[in-house]
């Protein structure tokens, strides 16, 4: 682990963290949740939360290097800067494009078509993947657009979408599957119990292999997917912290199932045999406990010293 910045030119593959605040509640030096994985130069951002495109340039990550985007799951804490990350930065770092080139993929769930055992207390079905968030963001964004769109490609044309839709009336996959693969990188997908749709996502090159739980609940589909792989990135909250806060007794049951205590991480971990655990998406987003406090109750269940993550805190994985 350092912490330093990363070197995208660098051969080899690393996490930078580059928000870890989990939740709605904004927290001076935690920004929403992204993290960039760059493998040989390569750079794949998971989730895009409030602020990614600051952190994205304050960790000295090249735009031009910039090759697909992750959601996990469409909670504002993950996809809340999305749109901006594409005009202001992505867009802004490439030309007028040839007709035909799409340099972005964008992965992440397609729309939801009815509730699942009616497991979404707030709102009802149906809801826009992040193919209508985009959608809808674009014609919001008209007047910015046609205004500039001089010398910047159309953002529709930058984007090659890759939607993981589950129509009605067919089942779900229970194990992991490919959502996609190319010269470097293969990656797959299980779904998390985190409300309607959520994945984590695994992804695999010739320098290893790393696990992003997105939001979920303690979960033996996360254990499944990280088997074999050199660094799980896991959620984590502290309920008692919450609690402590004003968070209502009432709706704790409910949090046990769509987020991980951090008495429960270490198990997860230590059946899926993982070498090296990171923990973001932190809840409270700013720790009332000392970090100490964290690293020694996920030890007691963790055969190793998990990392806490910080905003820009960098880790190796594999051989570099
Ligand atoms: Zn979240
Ligand atoms: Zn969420």
């Amino acid at each position: 682990m350092t912490s330093g910045f990363a070197e995208p030119g660098d051969l080899g593959m690393r996490v930078v963290f580059l928000g870890t605040a989990g939740g709605p509640n904004p927290t001076p030096g935690r920004r929403g949740i992204a993290t960039a994985l760059i493998v040989d130069g390569d750079i794949f951002l998971i989730d895009a939360g409030r602020g990614v495109l600051d952190r994205y340039l304050e960790a000295g990550l090249g735009l031009e290097h910039f090759r697909a985007i992750l959601i996990t799951h469409m909670h504002g804490d993950h996809i809340s800067d999305l749109f901006s990350f594409l005009m202001y930065g992505v867009g802004t770092a490439h030309g007028e494009l040839p007709s035909g080139t799409a340099p972005l993929d964008v992965i992440g769930p397609g729309p939801v078509h009815a509730a699942v055992n009616g497991s979404d207390p707030f709102r009802g079905p149906p809801y826009p993947g992040v193919g209508g968030y985009l959608d809808y963001s674009y014609a919001g964004s008209a007047l910015t657009l046609n205004s500039w769109s001089i010398g910047m490609p159309d953002l529709r044309a930058l984007v090659r979408l890759h939607e993981i839709e589950f129509l009605p009336g067919t089942s779900r996959p229970t194990g992991s599957f490919e959502v996609f693969k190319n010269d470097g990188v293969t990656i797959t997908a299980t779904i998390v119990p985190h409300l309607e749709v959520s994945f984590a996502y695994r992804l695999d090159a010739i320098h290893g292999s790393v696990v992003f739980s997105g939001d979920t609940g303690p979960s033996p589909a996360v254990a499944d997917l990280v088997r074999g792989a050199g660094l799980l990135v896991h959620e984590v909250m502290d309920l008692k912290a919450l609690l402590r806060a004003g968070f209502p007794e009432t709706h704790a049951p409910f949090f046990r199932q769509i987020h991980t205590d951090i008495d429960d991480v270490g198990p997860i971990v230590r059946q899926a045999g993982v070498t090296t655990l990171a923990v973001n998406h932190l809840l409270p987003p700013k720790p009332t406990t000392p970090k100490a406090t964290w690293i020694q109750r996920i030890g007691d269940t963790f055969a190793g010293e998990p990392i806490i993550a910080e905003d820009l805190m960098s880790v190796a994985i594999g051989k570099t």
